[in-house]
């Protein structure tokens, strides 16, 4: 079993999270964290985890390429985030340079992939973050290997199952910096043309990675939501 560790429950194809989830679990995937992008969604992404607190953990975020999202957008998440610090497992999703991480210091991060990798890298830093994830990352591996020294994960998409930019990222990056999404609904190319997309995913995703690590999947999905439980400080159920 394996946790997805990044997926836009809010939306409305995942209106029925009952059937969602079930789904999922046919896959071995026994839960997902779910990511907000403005006020709204986040809101959408509160009542997912109180639904199902045993497998959707939610993070509150202010997605920066939502071009429409205004400075009072921005103050209405902050607002959300004060308010619900206690039900949320962290920040996302987030990237720069629209948001302040001034305002959680004690949660996990995600920073929206690739662009400007190095600079959030430089943010994580200089805020004093601990952890975080570079979610559906891409970057030089100079940066990459940087993340990872500096003790924060990164996560690939099923795109690792046909590309080879996110194989090679796999192949050099420490087993236990790795993790796993969805990144649901996006939907994806290859042998996922015309399939749904959902936090199904995440297990398809996690046999690859153990095909690229050459470990047994069982092994892989234990260290996998191992990685995601130690991120988000998760109970192991
Ligand atoms: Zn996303």
């Amino acid at each position: 079993m394996v946790i997805d560790s990044h997926c836009h429950l809010y939306d409305r194809r995942f209106a029925d999270l009952r059937e969602t989830l079930r789904l999922s679990l046919t896959h071995d995937v026994w839960g997902a964290v779910a990511v907000g992008c403005d006020a709204e969604t986040n809101a959408r992404t509160l009542a997912a985890a109180a639904a199902a607190p045993k497998a959707v953990w939610a993070c509150l975020g202010f997605h920066p390429d939502w071009t429409r999202l205004t400075d009072d957008d921005l103050d209405r998440v902050e607002a959300q985030i004060a308010a619900h610090h206690s039900r949320i497992v962290g920040i996302g999703e987030i990237g720069l340079p629209w948001y302040s991480l001034e305002g959680a210091p004690d949660a996990a991060a995600i920073m929206a992939r690739g662009r400007a990798a190095a600079d959030a890298l430089q943010a994580l830093r200089h805020h004093r973050i601990e952890r975080a994830v570079f979610h559906w990352h891409k970057a030089t591996a100079e940066v990459t290997h940087a993340i990872v020294d500096a003790g924060y994960f990164v996560s690939v998409t099923p795109d690792v199952v046909y590309r080879e930019r996110d194989r090679e990222m796999v192949a050099g990056v420490p087993l236990d910096a790795l993790l796993v999404e969805s990144d649901g609904p996006w939907q994806y190319g290859g042998e996922f043309e015309g399939t749904e997309s959902g936090p199904w995913l995440a297990s398809r995703v996690a046999e690859e990675v153990a095909k690229l690590k050459q470990l047994p999947l069982d092994d892989m999905m234990f260290q996998l939501s191992t990685n995601t439980c130690r991120l988000f400080d998760l109970v192991w159920v």
